[in-house]
């Protein structure tokens, strides 16, 4: 537990990363009287347009980088991919929340899943796969259908390869493991999942943790596309599933956000599947469906302010709008019960999230949706 004074209205947070998560903690600083300063390399950055100031610059120019902490008062994160190092030496600067620990782990699926499991979560079965050896050990311990995953770098299924279950295996896995160039890898058991899950929980740097009511997650060519809040479940399940993130943000000793990615199979067993140290595209729907939303909680938790609460005056969906999907905004805009959120992102790419919509329902409507 770190001991810290709150950083006061007028403080000023920094952001590694200049995305859409970016601009919606910016926003939600805003409200709370705050200053951000965006950190990020790419010339175009949906963060920065609303944001008091923005460095463009590699997460290794170290001289950016210490220039970026000298005018900030804390630092935070919106993508987890910041190399450990460049988030090391700002520590040694300014307090960075999410630390240099939590990225370490959260970087690597392999060390994710250890964690996981030193907790007593269950996880699908896994195991590495970073040499010809070890794709043939790979083969026999985990049977049937299976996917190789990249360790590092992973993202809305990029880096994974399926392994069917029939076949020699073995040399499936190292084929599709040359194919992805010899990275670091973990095979996992396919998981026969009944729907996924995910659950945030931010923790504050005194230890409180708030969570979210567990939402169900839906995807079109493995980018989510659909969230429906709460998930469809036994409320059993949904308090299981929020005791899980607690334990995770606790034993991470996080100061800031975490998305919890969980599958529930089809033995009812809630699985460990992805954690994201920082706020989540499966949260927006707290913007309108919150007292607090999960861009106000992060604020609230890397600035040692009490977190807000998380109850729901609405259940809710949130549509992402992929690529050309955002063409129609126009036509969305004419139905009154939608609430449009659009990145300010140029350029329109086939996969790129470019905005979101938002529809409240009456508070229990939720667990009444057909199965779309
Ligand atoms: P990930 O990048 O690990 O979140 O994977 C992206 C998506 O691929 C997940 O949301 C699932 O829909 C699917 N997926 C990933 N791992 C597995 C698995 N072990 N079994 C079944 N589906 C998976």
């Amino acid at each position: 537990m770190i001991a810290t004074a709150a950083l006061p209205p007028g403080s000023r947070i920094g952001i590694l990363g200049g995305g859409q998560l970016g601009r919606m903690i910016a926003i939600a600083a805003a409200e709370l009287g705050y200053r951000c300063h965006i950190f990020c390399p790419e010339a175009e950055a949906p963060a920065a347009d609303v944001a008091a100031a923005w460095t463009q610059a590699g997460y290794d120019d170290e001289a950016a980088l210490r220039a970026f902490a000298g005018a900030v008062d804390v630092i935070t994160l919106e993508f987890e991919n910041i190399p450990v190092g460049s988030v090391a030496f700002l520590a040694t600067l300014k307090p960075v929340r999410p630390g240099a620990e939590v990225l370490r782990i959260t970087q690597d699926r392999l060390l994710e899943k250890d964690f996981a499991r030193a907790l007593g979560l269950g996880t699908a079965p896994y195991a590495p796969v970073g040499s010809e050896g070890e794709a043939a050990e790979a083969a026999a311990a985990i049977p049937g259908r299976a996917v190789l995953k990249t360790r590092r770098f992973g993202y809305d299924g990029k880096g994974q390869r399926l392994i069917a279950a029939e076949g020699e295996r073995a040399g499936a896995i190292r084929e599709a493991w040359a194919e992805m160039g010899g990275a670091p890898c973990i095979l996992e058991g396919f998981v026969d999942f009944r729907c996924e899950i995910s659950v945030i929980a931010a923790r504050g740097p005194d230890g409180a943790i708030a969570t979210f009511v567990p939402v169900e997650n839906r995807h079109r060519a493995q980018i989510l596309d659909l969230t429906i809040a709460p998930a469809r479940l036994p409320a059993s399940l949904l308090q299981e599933a929020e005791e899980m993130a607690r334990r995770i943000a606790g034993r991470l000793d996080l100061c800031g956000t975490v998305a919890v990615e969980m599958f529930l199979g089809r033995d009812g067993r809630l699985l460990v599947n992805e954690l994201a140290p920082r706020v989540h595209n499966s949260g927006h729907w707290t913007i309108e469906a919150c007292l607090t939303s999960q861009f106000q909680q992060h604020v609230r938790a890397i600035c040692g302010l009490p977190l807000g609460s998380t109850a729901r005056h609405a259940d809710a969906t949130m549509r992402n709008l992929i690529g050309h999907d955002a063409d129609a905004w126009a036509e969305i805009l004419r139905d009154p019960a939608n609430r449009l959120h659009l990145y300010g992102k140029s350029e329109t790419r086939p996969g790129r999230k470019m905005g979101h919509v938002t529809r409240l329902l009456p508070l229990g409507a939720g667990g009444d949706l057909a199965d779309f």
